[in-house]
């Protein structure tokens, strides 16, 4: 592994994080069927998540195509567990971090997917689905929209799903094969 992975991480903000292969993620239609649910309110608005992302056998397939996932996390306090703002807030500073993470480490990468939480958010107004992406090579689909069961990646992956009182944490995925010098 070329890349100094820890220096890394620690730039671009990330809490935790831990890699693992391919066939030890779980995708689950359950999963699928939260995001159905539409508690975000991300479903079938953006072209990151359901239903564009594809059905849970071809996000599978798009992920097995490549050896390994490196999982990463953001951590942000909440000034209470009704905080929604500060929700907000960590999740577009985590869609920050996804990015950095993705610009720092792309030197190291050939082919690569980068997954990452819900909504793109690179757009004021998404054009799904009267038009195709604009940057489709930019977006970060969803991680659990791709009905990967986040819980136990992090387990698998040795990272905290929850981390204490007043906190949000989200997680985002980058599938790889190597790193390289
Ligand atoms: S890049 Fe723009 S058009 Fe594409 S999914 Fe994101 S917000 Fe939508």
């Amino acid at each position: 592994m070329g890349a100094d992975l820890r220096g890394i991480a620690d730039r671009a903000g990330v809490f935790q994080y831990g890699v693992i292969g391919t066939p030890d993620i779980d995708f689950s239609e359950e999963v699928r069927k939260m995001c159905e649910a539409n508690v975000c309110r991300k479903y079938a608005a953006t072209w990151a998540c359901p239903p564009a992302v594809g059905t849970v056998d071809e996000c599978r397939a798009k992920c097995l195509r490549f050896r390994n996932v490196l999982v990463f996390s953001g951590k942000y306090d909440l000034e209470d567990s009704f905080d929604y703002e500060g929700m907000m807030g960590g999740m577009e500073s985590f869609k920050r971090t996804a990015r950095e993470l993705e610009a720092l480490l792309k030197p190291h990468l050939g082919e690569y997917l980068m997954l990452a939480n819900e909504g793109c958010g690179i757009c004021d107004a998404c054009t799904y689905p009267a038009r195709p992406c604009r940057f489709p090579d930019r977006v970060h689909g969803s991680i659990e929209g791709y009905g990967i069961f986040v819980d136990k990646l992090a387990e698998a992956a040795g990272m905290n799903y929850i981390n204490g009182r007043n906190t949000v944490t989200y997680f985002g995925g980058l599938f790889y094969d190597d790193f390289t010098d």
